[in-house]
């Protein structure tokens, strides 16, 4: 429990600050007194600040941030880390309560309910591992507005609840309502903020092209929240729906947390003095216009986190469909047999190759290569055998061919082909004696060849594309040269030349 409202002071220029706060807080060494000193000083910043922007004379709090904050610290952390965060903790409580002017006893009365609660949430959130909670997970976001958001807050409110009772201390239901709301917003509102403010998504918002937009969301949902909250017997609240969604639409989790903080700034200091939509509920009663506004915080809360729930549960469809899509495009462009391009592949590419040859006016040069006497290879040994036959020889095309550009496909059957772009006569001829060399050194036994061992043969073309030559005039003599390579016995190579064999 606590005296006075309080909401954080976080504007949106400060996140990234804040977010490097947060980060040097939870990688200071967690037994060093600086530490210690550090966190109880941000607490107590926390604390002050928010009261000196909503002091109110309302018996609680309309929103209480220093419990969010500190556990999201303590999810972030190994639990051998905690005692230093909570003994700070408890001190920043007891000074902040003493300077709301509380005599010591209550003090240490609420320091200890804001204690029992951060730690009944952070034991019930954290893992072993201490990796933070992805509330963008249903299910942890669920857990989370359960045990962190809700249970929490009620142990803490029940703990303040039995003390009073056995102090013998008169306490009115509204105002433990209150109360309980309040603290249920502040966790609500903050750990969320500051567990996503770890995230690049938050960087994102305030990056130069982004930057514009964010701040006019953000500006115009502070200025509407100023108007709603500032005209008096005009109950026009449900005009910051449509805005909030804006900003979870456009600025995501993040940004619209930090919407919420924005909104909960004017809408806590108008209701306080007894302006805007709610100050309408109850003129007599002051404490009816702070509980509405925490249900309607609540209302709002519970919108952002169920969309963005949705938004992030549709966002990983699609990045699923997306691989998915990828995968198919890949594999639809991939022999299946040998891992090579297929021949669709191989036909992009060769357009794409020879239009960049003709800008660039560079030669390209065609490889077309086939398996010798293969036909007897598979009557012999079978197929399956004939496949693996297929794929060694694969494997040696790709090893030969070295640069990124090349491309080695299956153009068909047992034929293979390699573009090389860039590549003249002497280059590709070259290449081409060294792969068929590289077979026949493999020595992969074929009984019905005159050598013994699986050959290949291959025809070899180069040219210089322009508006006199056509691109299948390429694969035609290569596929020439390889007829001339059979032709002529087999197990070698030859080029294709305009003069003819
Ligand atoms: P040449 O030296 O003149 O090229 O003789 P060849 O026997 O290799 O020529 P041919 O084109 O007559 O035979 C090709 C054989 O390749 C026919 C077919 O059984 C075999 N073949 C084509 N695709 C595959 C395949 O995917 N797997 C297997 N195992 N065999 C294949
Ligand atoms: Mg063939
Ligand atoms: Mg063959």
């Amino acid at each position: 429990m606590q005296s006075t409202s309080l909401v954080t002071n976080l504007q949106p220029g400060d996140s990234a600050a804040g977010w490097r706060l947060a980060r040097a807080f939870t990688h200071l060494r967690p037994d060093s007194i600086s530490h210690f000193g550090c966190v109880t000083l941000l607490y107590l910043v926390v604390s002050l600040g928010g009261n000196a922007l909503t002091r109110t004379p309302a018996v609680a709090d309309i929103i209480w941030p220093a419990n969010g904050l500190l556990l999201a610290f303590l999810l972030c952390l190994p639990r051998r880390c905690w005692p230093v965060y909570l003994a700070a903790s408890i001190l920043a409580n007891v000074v902040a309560h003493s300077f709301f002017r509380f005599p010591i006893s209550q003090s240490l009365l609420f320091s200890a309910g804001n204690t029992v609660e951060v730690l009944v949430a952070a034991w019930l959130l954290s893992n072993r591992n201490a990796t933070q909670p992805d509330l963008a997970k249903i299910r942890t976001l669920v857990k989370f507005v359960l045990l962190g958001v809700l249970l929490a807050p009620l142990c803490s409110s029940a703990f303040i609840e039995l003390v009073l009772f056995i102090e013998k201390t008169p306490s009115t239901m509204l105002s433990v309502t209150t109360w309980f709301i309040g603290d249920v917003m502040g966790i609500a509102v903050m750990t969320p903020l500051v567990l996503a403010i770890d995230e690049a998504e938050v960087m994102a918002l305030f990056r130069p092209g982004k930057r514009t937009e964010t701040f006019a969301i953000l500006t115009g949902l502070g200025l509407l929240s100023t108007l709603v909250f500032a005209l008096d017997g005009l109950p026009v609240d449900f005009l910051l729906i449509p805005a909030l969604l804006l900003a979870i639409f456009r600025l995501g989790s993040s940004g619209s947390a930090i919407g919420i903080i924005i909104i909960a700034g004017p809408a806590v200091y108008m209701t306080e003095r007894n302006h805007g939509a709610f100050a309408l509920v109850r003129a007599d009663m002051f404490i009816h216009s702070i509980f509405i506004l925490q249900c309607f915080m609540c209302a709002a809360l519970i919108l952002l986190y169920s969309v963005n729930s949705a938004l992030k549960e549709r966002d990983k469809l699609q990045e699923a469909v997306t691989a998915a899509f990828y995968e198919a495009d890949a594999n639809a462009g991939r022999d299946h047999m040998t891992g090579l391009a297929n021949r669709r592949s191989f036909d992009k590419r060769l357009s794409r190759e020879w239009q960049y040859a003709f800008r660039e006016r560079l030669s390209i040069s065609l490889l077309m290569i086939d398996v010798d006497r293969f036909k007897l290879y598979n009557d012999h040994y079978g197929h399956i055998a004939g496949d693996e036959c297929l794929r060694k020889v694969a494997s040696i095309l790709t090893e030969a061919a070295l640069r990124s550009t090349d491309l080695v496909a299956r153009y068909g059957g047992e034929e293979f082909a390699i573009i090389l772009p860039g590549a003249g006569h002497h280059t590709a001829s070259v290449f081409a004696e060294r792969i068929r060399q590289s077979v026949a050194e493999t020595r992969l036994p074929h009984a019905f060849d005159p050598q013994g061992i699986v050959t290949i043969s291959a025809g070899v073309a180069t040219v210089h594309p322009s508006n006199d030559v056509e691109m299948t005039t390429l694969v035609e003599r290569a596929d020439r040269a390889l007829y001339e390579a059979k032709k002529r016995g087999r197990d070698r190579i030859e080029l294709w030349s305009a003069s003819g064999w």
